[in-house]
């Protein structure tokens, strides 16, 4: 099979929404008046950010999903993906079930495949995705990181951390039992793109982003766009856990899980973790039940972790309040 009917095979679609798709030299998308388009490209690198042997059709689907992440980071709603691949080689198989994964979490979202390029090589994905975002009265309804004002609360969606621990566990770090296992590794291979949340916050958070590379790092990016600072409830953090919240609840069967990790490991998976895709936002206090609203609107979890101080600096403090050394760091390529 050669590259064109590779790309007729598994990645040509009709149109829907577009008014050019995937076929000629550019993909044409007609902006609704009154919106303006947001863009976000993300890369899996194999061997960097998944395993080279992962199933292909969750390796498809958290493609896709990380990058409608930061759609959803900024309330913008998906348009449409264009998608850049390198493979070692035709592996139909896999490519069916890497098209499937994909385009399956792109029809739940509306979000057409319009165009891209397919070159042999190491397998690399690149994706960019196109968003909508209305702009009323001359001003963007998009979410930003640089919104956030002193006396905020700060917020964070679903569960953090397990991701983590999916990975540690895969890697040989962490020994835990299967069932916790496979339930984090699906958070880790196919996480789940916060989007109706993001598009509910609008006009409710003053700012958000969304946690890819651990909380402590992209929380630091939120505050240091917004130039101020925030005090976080570790523990508040730490119990967003899923595996801890089972372990807490008790697995007989499989014995507790706090007796194979210590509170710091706990700590260190949900503040420092990576691989989340969840939001985090700030709202001003008086807004507590609008986001109570988005939050079941959207069907998704909503955690108040802490708030935003007007000095710079991220302190951590326990459920009591009291001050913990926030040596945790986060995730970066070329640290
Ligand atoms: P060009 O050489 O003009 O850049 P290509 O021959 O690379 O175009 O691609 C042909 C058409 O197929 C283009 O419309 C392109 O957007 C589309 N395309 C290529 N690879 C992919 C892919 N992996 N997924 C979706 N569309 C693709
Ligand atoms: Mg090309």
């Amino acid at each position: 099979m050669g590259e064109f009917d590779l790309i007729a095979r598994y990645f040509k679609r009709p149109v829907r929404r577009a008014a050019l798709g995937v076929g000629d030299d550019c993909a044409l998308l007609l902006p609704r008046p009154g919106t303006q388009i947001a863009i976000s490209t993300d890369m899996l690198v194999a061997g960097r950010h998944f395993f080279a042997d992962t199933d292909p059709c969750r390796l498809g689907h958290k493609s896709l999903a990380v990058n409608l992440s930061d759609l959803a980071a900024c309330g913008a709603k998906p348009l449409a993906f264009t998608l850049a691949l390198s493979l070692p080689g035709v592996d139909e198989p896999w490519l069916a079930a890497f098209a499937h994964g994909l385009l399956a979490l792109a029809d739940v979202h509306g979000c057409e495949l319009i165009g891209g390029d397919t070159t042999a090589g190491p397998l690399n994905i690149c994706i960019t995705v196109l968003g909508e975002v209305p702009v009323v009265n001359g001003r963007s309804q998009a979410l930003l990181r640089s919104g956030a004002k002193p006396g905020d609360d700060l917020y964070v969606s679903g569960t953090l951390g397990d991701a983590r621990l999916a990975l540690d566990a895969l890697l040989g770090n962490l020994h835990v039992p299967d069932a916790v296992l496979a339930a984090a590794r699906l958070r880790l291979e196919q996480p789940t793109p916060r989007v109706a949340l993001g598009l509910a916050l609008r006009g409710v958070a003053s700012a958000a982003l969304d946690v890819s590379d651990g909380l402590i790092g992209d929380l630091g990016h939120l505050l240091e766009s917004s130039g101020v600072g925030a005090t976080v409830d570790a523990d508040a953090v730490t119990s967003l856990i899923a595996a801890n919240r089972s372990s807490t609840l008790g697995r007989p069967a499989e014995g507790p899980l706090d007796l194979l990790l210590t509170q710091d490991q706990w700590r260190t998976l949900a503040l420092s973790g990576g691989d989340d895709y969840e939001l985090l936002f700030t709202a001003p206090v008086p807004l507590r039940e609008a986001v109570a609203q988005a939050s079941r609107s959207s069907q998704t979890a909503v955690t108040r972790i802490g708030q935003i101080d007007a000095m710079p600096g991220l302190r951590l403090v326990d459920q009591r309040g009291q001050p913990l050394a926030n040596r945790y760091t986060s995730f970066d390529h070329f640290a």
